[in-house]
C-alpha cells in the first residue's frame, strides 16, 4: 500500500554536527492522508520534507515507501521514484515561461514518454476542476500568482503520484488567494487518492489537512488529528 514511513531520522549538516536539523523523527504517512508540517523557522521542516522525498539522504534512519527502503534504490531508483510516485509543488510555480499552462502541467508526462496529445488531454482533465479550463492556452506570465500555483498543482498530480510534497506552496501569495489554493491542493490530492505532505507557516493549512505535525529543534513536539 501507499505508506511512507520515516523511522529514527537524523540529519546533521556539515559543520553543524552538534545541532542536528532532524534529531530522531518518526513519521508515517498513510495512504491518502494529508499532513501539515509546522514549526518555527529553522525547526527542520524543509529538511524533513526533502528526506522523506528522497531528495536528501538522512545521516541515519530510514525512509520506506511501499515497503522499499529508499537507501537501497540507488540514485537512479530514487530519481525514477521522484518522477513517477511523487509529485512536488514549490513556493513559486517553477513553471516554464515559454510554455502554455496546459503544456506546463503535461510536461512530466511527456518527459516520461507519453505522447503530447495524450499528456495534454490528461493535463486538461486536471486543470478543469482547478477552474483553469479557459486559461490552459495562457503562458505563466499571463496568469495570476494563484492561477500559476494551480497549474503547479495540476503538474504535481499529472503522473498520478502516491504522495505530493509541497514546501510553502502559498508562501508567495496573499492571504485570500493562499486559502483558496490550499483548499484546492488538499481537495485535489484527496480526489485522486494522493497523500499530501505540506510544509507551511499558515495555521489555516492545519484546518484543511487531516493531521498537523509540529517540529521544534528537529524533533516532533506534537502530532494531532484535525478536529472539525
Ligand atoms: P525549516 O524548514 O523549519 O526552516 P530547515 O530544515 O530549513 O528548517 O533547517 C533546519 C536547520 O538546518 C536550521 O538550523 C538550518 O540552518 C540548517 N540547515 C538547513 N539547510 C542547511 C544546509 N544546506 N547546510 C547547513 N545547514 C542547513
Ligand atoms: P547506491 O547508489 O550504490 O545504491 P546508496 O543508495 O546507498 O548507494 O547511496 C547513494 C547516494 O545516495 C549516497 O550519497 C547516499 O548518501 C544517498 N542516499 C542514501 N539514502 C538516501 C535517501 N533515503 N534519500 C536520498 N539519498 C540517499
Amino acid at each position: 500500500t501507499n505508506t511512507l514511513r520515516g523511522s529514527a531520522l537524523v540529519k546533521t549538516y556539515p559543520g553543524a554536527e552538534a545541532t542536528p536539523a532532524l534529531d530522531g523523527v518518526d513519521l508515517t504517512v498513510t495512504s491518502g492522508e494529508s499532513v501539515a508540517i509546522m514549526g518555527p523557522s529553522g525547526s527542520g521542516k524543509t529538511t524533513l520534507l526533502h528526506v522523506l522525498a528522497g531528495v536528501l539522504a538522512p545521516t541515519s534512519g530510514q525512509v520506506v515507501w511501499r515497503g522499499r527502503d529508499l537507501a537501497a534504490m540507488g540514485d537512479a531508483g530514487r530519481t525514477r521514484l521522484r518522477r513517477t510516485d511523487f509529485g512536488f509543488v514549490f513556493q513559486s510555480g517553477h513553471l516554464l515561461p515559454e510554455l502554455p499552462a496546459v503544456e506546463n502541467a503535461a510536461l512530466p508526462l511527456m518527459l516520461s514518454g507519453v505522447s503530447r496529445r495524450e499528456a495534454t488531454r490528461r493535463a486538461e482533465a486536471l486543470l478543469a476542476p482547478l477552474g483553469l479550463s479557459g486559461l490552459s492556452a495562457r503562458r505563466p506570465g499571463e496568469l495570476s500568482g494563484g492561477q500559476a500555483q494551480r497549474v503547479a498543482i495540476a503538474r504535481a498530480l499529472v503522473c498520478e503520484p502516491g504522495v505530493v510534497f509541497a514546501d510553502e506552496p502559498t508562501g508567495a501569495l496573499d492571504q485570500g488567494t493562499s486559502a483558496e489554493v490550499l483548499e484546492q491542493l488538499v481537495t485535489r490530492c484527496r480526489a485522486v487518492g494522493a497523500s499530501l505532505v505540506v510544509v507551511t507557516h499558515d495555521e489555516n493549512v492545519a484546518s484543511w489537512c487531516e493531521r498537523t505535525v509540529r517540529l521544534r529543534d528537529g524533533r516532533i513536539v506534537s502530532d494531532a488529528r484535525t478536529t472539525r
